[in-house]
Parts: C-alpha cells; structure tokens; sequence
C-alpha cells in the first residue's frame, strides 16, 4: 500500500478525504502524524498557487506522495468573494461563524445568489512529479443559516437541483458530490490506475 501525507490539519478536510479515499489504495497520514507543526502560509492569490505551495512545503518533510487541497466559495454577485479569501474573509483566520455572517449581510438585497465551490488538489507524487486535479460544485447562497452538519461555509450553501444546504444534507450524501469529491475523481482520472489495489 502506498502512503500519502495530507498537507492539511483542517479536521473536516481530513475526514472528507479520508471517507473518500478509502476506496483506493492509500495508507493515509496527516501533517501532524508527521509531526510537522510549521504553518504553510497561503500567499498566493490563486488556489492552485496556495494547492502546490502546501504541496511542497510538506514534501520537504517527507520522500512520499503528498496530497494539498485548497479551496474557495465564489459569488457572482460579489465579483467572486470571498474566492482564495474564503478562510478569511472576515478578517480572522478560519472564523467561520463570522465568515458565513459577512457574506449573507453582503448578498442582502441581491437578486443573483449563485456561486460555486471549487476545490484545487495538487498530488506529488513519491518521485516528486506533480500532477493538479480540480472540481466544482455550482450551487446557490441561502438567506439564513440552515441545518448541523459540515464546516466552513456548508450551512448556507445549496447545491444545484437540491433544496437543502450541504449542512442539512450531511457528511455521507455531500462526499457523493461535493467539489473535493469530484477534485478527487479528477485525480484518480489523471493518476489512472497506480494505486488500485489490484495493480499493486
Ligand atoms: P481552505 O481550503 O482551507 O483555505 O478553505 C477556505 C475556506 O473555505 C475555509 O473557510 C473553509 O472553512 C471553507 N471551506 C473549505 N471547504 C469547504 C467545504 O467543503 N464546505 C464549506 N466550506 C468549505
């Protein structure tokens, strides 16, 4: 079985991943399982910039595959805010209470509340060959914050054809269809069949 180090620390991410991965042939290990407590610092202003910095930076700590996702909200009616900020669109980082408040006070009034999700992963693999996969999930901002489950901008944010956010709809039905589902299959597309079990 081939390892692969996920360069996040973001619990919700890790458990999405895993959950989705679990079908292919990873041993999966987190950052900190590599006792990697440096900060990768997201300093480019696109998500395929920030995907490949946390890529690398993590590669520094090890010589197998590493996988990095890095992923935004975009509203068309706000010219794409939050975008590559969505972590910090209300200032702090990873607030997401305020982050989700912000954004429906900005959308207040506006007719237009479509905006998609889009997920950016960069895998390098154990020779150090990168490869990037994408995936998007189109959908709309709700007026209120509904439903318990997910993270981040999940209770406000309805799917396309759905009446539910991915917050009421739950972690089981959203890992089917979410934008780091589909970012994961794009990847699986490129790497074909390497880590299937049965080509091990
Ligand atoms: P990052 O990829 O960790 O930089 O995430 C950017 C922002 O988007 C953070 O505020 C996350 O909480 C949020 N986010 C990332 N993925 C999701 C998701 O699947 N659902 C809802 N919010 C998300």
């Amino acid at each position: 079985m081939k390892k692969v180090a996920l360069s996040t620390d973001n619990k919700n991410k890790v458990k999405e991943i895993f959950a989705i991965l679990s079908k292919y042939d990873f041993e999966i290990v987190t950052k900190s399982e590599l006792g990697v407590t440096e900060e990768f610092e997201e300093i480019y202003d696109t998500l395929e910039g920030n995907s490949k910095l946390k890529a690398e930076k993590l590669r520094e700590y090890c010589d197998f595959a590493v996988l990095a996702d890095d992923t935004g909200l975009f509203v068309n009616a706000l010219n794409g805010e939050p975008g590559v900020l969505s972590a910090r669109y209300a200032g702090e980082h990873g607030n997401s209470d305020a982050n989700r408040k912000k954004l429906l006070k900005n959308l207040e009034g506006k007719l237009d509340r479509s905006a998609y999700f889009k997920t950016v992963i960069v895998f390098v693999d154990e020779n150090g060959d990168e490869y990037v996969a994408k995936g998007i999930l189109k959908g709309t901002i709700s007026t209120e914050e509904r439903g318990e489950n997910g993270f981040g901008y999940d209770k406000i944010f309805i799917p396309e054809n759905m009446d539910k956010t991915l917050a009421e709809i739950g972690a089981e039905e959203k890992n089917k269809f979410s934008h780091r589902k589909r970012a994961l299959e794009d990847l699986k597309n490129i790497l074909g069949d390497r880590y299937d079990s049965s080509s091990c």
